[in-house]
Parts: structure tokens; sequence; C-alpha cells
């Protein structure tokens, strides 16, 4: 299991844990380790069954094949959570919070999970009284049932809550990408009303008297940065440099030029003002560089889509796919021993061979499909509503146009690159990293088999 960063409030859950195990008396807690050995798949199905029985549930779960496999993930997550002896809290502690952060990616509600834990519990007390002869025992037993439970819940409430909110920021990015917000339009405003507002502090130090100058806080730009800006580029480095700028300006800068107590301002602070409101057009230019092309949602050297948007792009296609009951598939396709061709001829012809790498999929795909950059020189296909037959054809279609088209590079020199596609087909599962895990573990098989193929994942 991957463990994550263990953040303050798992640190303390994890105390919680190891609290409500060790008040328990050992009989109990080996009974509880026991019936799930023995009951837990049957546990499992009350909880599938009635949160199923819920209509909201059938639109998550209603495969087969995802029913199957989430009944058994319910059954093991039953035994790990009653394990005894119970040795790694951290551990416990970080996997609810992964099966949160699922939860959130497929957007299963919570009151749905509730609604299972509830009746699921119900059913453990009806077995726990089968265990025990002794009523304290039982009681203690149920108690620690429920402690555990609820804690787990509760653990998993935390993630589910913190990832769904990512989730729906990825889906604004989306929509902003998608209704084609135009980044060049909007830096050209921010210039002109930073602009504006240096000239009103210019215009207010001519005219003479006790007004305070115009704080850069409450100017339109100001007030575009702080609600808008910060947003859109959430996690630049230089969001919170330009908020020091604009609050030393507020703070210290306009204070010298004209104090409040109506003393002579230190004119000649001017120039600090100035070499603030030029690092501030710096650092702007900089933020709407870098995200010019990710807000376009395209990638710099290829034009592809990039990486970004890909979780809105499959759920979205989920979605649909349920609704419509068509299928859809991913191709994750890794180019073969590319490392050579830098080193052979150079980076700026690996580049030039990811650009016409592009051009290929892109020529050899539908107007409906999407293609990805997924990673340096890893590319990915959402082929939509297509049946295995067809998926599979285009994609030995695409390794076929690798093997036989060499790359230009400068010159009139070319190379060959071949291409290892893993290809997997949604199969119902709602959780999109779920589908592109698939995929990539296709790939890798095709890697292990010899490169240059297709490999259909299971
Ligand atoms: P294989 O996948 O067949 O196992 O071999 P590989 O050589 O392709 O393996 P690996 O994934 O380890 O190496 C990928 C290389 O791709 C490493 C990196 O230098 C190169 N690469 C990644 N992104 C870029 C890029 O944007 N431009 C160029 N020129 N090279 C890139
Ligand atoms: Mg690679
Ligand atoms: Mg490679």
């Amino acid at each position: 299991m991957q463990r994550q960063n263990s953040l303050p409030y798992d640190q303390s859950a994890a105390a919680e844990w190891s609290a409500i195990v060790l008040a328990t008396p050992e009989p109990c807690r080996a009974a509880l380790d026991r019936l799930m050995t023995r009951d837990g798949e049957k546990l499992a199905h009350y909880f599938y069954e009635h949160m199923l029985s819920h209509p909201q549930a059938s639109v998550f779960l209603s495969a087969e094949a995802v029913h199957q496999r989430l009944h058994q993930s319910m059954t093991r997550w039953l035994r790990e959570i009653f394990r005894h002896p119970m040795d790694d809290t951290a551990g416990i502690v970080a996997h609810q919070r992964l099966v949160g952060e699922v939860h959130a990616r497929i957007q299963l509600p919570v009151h749905l999970v509730s609604r299972g834990a509830r009746l699921l519990k119900h059913h453990l007390h009806l077995s726990l009284a089968g265990e025990f002869s002794d009523a304290q025992l039982c009681a203690q037993a149920s108690t620690y049932a429920n402690g555990l439970i609820d804690l787990a819940l509760e653990l998993m409430s935390v993630s589910y809550e913190r990832n769904s909110q990512r989730e729906a920021r990825t889906d604004e990015a989306y929509r902003l990408f998608a209704i084609g917000q135009n980044v060049g339009v909007e830096r050209e405003r921010q210039r002109a009303v930073l602009m504006e507002w240096t000239n009103e502090v210019m215009l207010a130090l001519h005219r003479a008297g006790p007004a305070p100058l115009p704080a850069l806080r409450k100017s339109e730009f100001g007030m575009w940065f702080h609600h808008k800006a910060i947003a859109m580029f959430e996690g630049d480095s230089e969001v919170e440099h330009i908020v020091d700028i604009i609050e030393r300006i507020d703070n210290v800068i306009l204070p010298l030029l004209r104090p409040r107590d109506g003393a002579a301002g230190e004119i000649d602070r001017v120039g600090d003002l100035q070499d603030e409101v030029d690092n501030l057009k710096f650092l702007l230019a900089t933020l709407f560089e870098r995200n010019q092309e990710a807000e376009n949602g395209r990638d710099a050297l290829t034009r592809l889509f990039s990486r970004r948007f890909l979780p809105a792009v499959i759920s979205r296609e989920i979605n649909v796919s349920q609704k419509r009951k068509s299928s859809f598939a991913l191709m994750l396709i890794d180019l073969d021993h590319f490392k050579r061709v830098n080193d052979t001829h150079g980076h700026d012809a690996g580049d030039l061979v990811l650009q016409q790498a592009s051009s290929l999929l892109l020529s050899s795909v539908r107007n409906g499909d999407f293609v990805f950059r997924y990673g340096g020189e890893e590319l990915l296909v959402m082929l939509v509503e297509v049946t295995q037959e067809s998926a599979l054809r285009i994609a030995e279609l695409i390794r076929s146009k690798f093997e036989t088209s060499p790359f230009s590079l400068s010159q009139g020199r070319s190379v060959s690159v071949t291409a290892s596609i893993g290809l997997a087909l949604f199969d119902g599962h709602p959780d999109h990293q779920y589908l592109v895990k698939r995929a990539d573990a296709a790939m890798y098989e095709a890697k292990q088999s010899g490169r240059n193929r297709v490999v259909l994942a299971p």
C-alpha cells in the first residue's frame, strides 16, 4: 500500500484507533477477528445488498463485474480493520483515507456508505450475540466493533471531502478550458488596470491634501488578483510573492508617500513604488506565460491536451457511457527506447519525434476521440464509442504506422521509433484512475513481452 504523508489528523486518529483497541479485552478482539475470517463475505454481502437497494447506488455500482470486485474489497476491508493483533494503526488510517479518495473520485454519496455501515453493524451485533455467553464481553465486543467502524467512516469522510473539493476544482478548470477563456485578453486587461492604478496614485500625489492614496488591494487589479487570479494560478509560487508585494505597497510604501497624520510625505520614495510595480508586472507576465498553454488545455511541445484535464475528461466519458450503455477505451502509448533517440540524435531530435508521433496519433483517430500527452514520451488516447474489436484495430493500425513510417529529423536524417501500446476498455468501474491503471499495466506488459506490440488489459 502506498503510504501518503501523514497529516496531524491522521496521527491523532491512529492514537484513537490504538486507544479503542487497548480498551477492549483480548477475547473480544480475537472473537471479531475470527468472525471476520469466517463470516466476512456474508457481512460484506449485507453491506452491499442494502447499499444497492438505494436507487442512487445503482448508477455507481450497477455492473456485475464492479459489484463482484467491490464485494471482495469490502470483505478484505472488514478483515483488515478487525485484524488481531493490530500492529499497524498508521497503515490502517492511511488506508481509510485512500478508500475515501476512491469514493470521492467516483462521487459515491457519503450517505450511501453510512447506510451500508448502519445495516452492517446491525448484522454484526446479531452475529456477536451468538459468539459470547458472557453478556459483558458481548457488549464490549459490540462497542469495539462500533468504535472501529465509525472511526474508519470518519476518516473516509475527511478525505472524501478534501478530495471532492479537488475534483470540483478540476471540473472548474475543465469548464474554463472548455469555454475557451482567453488568457491573452485577460493578461492585457490586467496589465492595463495595474497601469491605471499607478497613474491614479501619481495624480493623487500631485494633488496635495490629506486624502489617502488609493490602496492597490482595493483597486480593480487588487480585486481581480485576490478573487480570480489566486484561483486561476493556484499552486504557483509567484502568487504568494504578489500577495506580499501588494501588502508592502499598501502598508509600507503608500503610508510613507502620504502619512495619515498629515505630515509631509517622503516623495522621493516614488522610486520604491515604481520598483515594486515593475516586480508585479514581471511576476504577472511569468504567471500568464506559464499558464497560457495550460489554460488552453494544451501541452506546449506537442499541442496535445495536457494531462491535467484527463480526470475530468474520463469522468465525463464514464458518465456518458453509463447513461448510454456505450463503451470507450484508453490507449496508453509509450515510445520504445526513446532514450536512445535522445542519446544518438540529441534532445531536439527527440522533441521532433514527439511532435510527429502526436500528429501520427491525431491523424489516426476520429474527431470525437481525445489525444493527451500523458508524460514525457507517453501519449494517451481516449477512443469514444468503440467496441473491443474496433479499439484493437485502431491500436494495431497505430502500432504499425509507428513501425513503418520513419520520423524526419533535421538535415534529411530520419529515425525509426516503435511504440508499445496498452489498451483498456471501460468495464463499468466508476473510478477513472482505475481505468488508467489498467491501460498502464497493459502497456507495461507490452514492454515486458518485447515492445512494438499492443496488449489488451484483462
Ligand atoms: P522503454 O520505454 O522502451 O522502456 O525505453 P525508454 O528509453 O523510452 O524509457 P524511459 O521511459 O526510461 O525513457 C524515456 C525517455 O524519454 C527519457 C527522457 O529523456 C525522454 N523524454 C521524456 N520527455 C521528453 C521530451 O519532452 N523531449 C525529449 N527529447 N525527450 C523526452
Ligand atoms: Mg516512458
Ligand atoms: Mg519509453
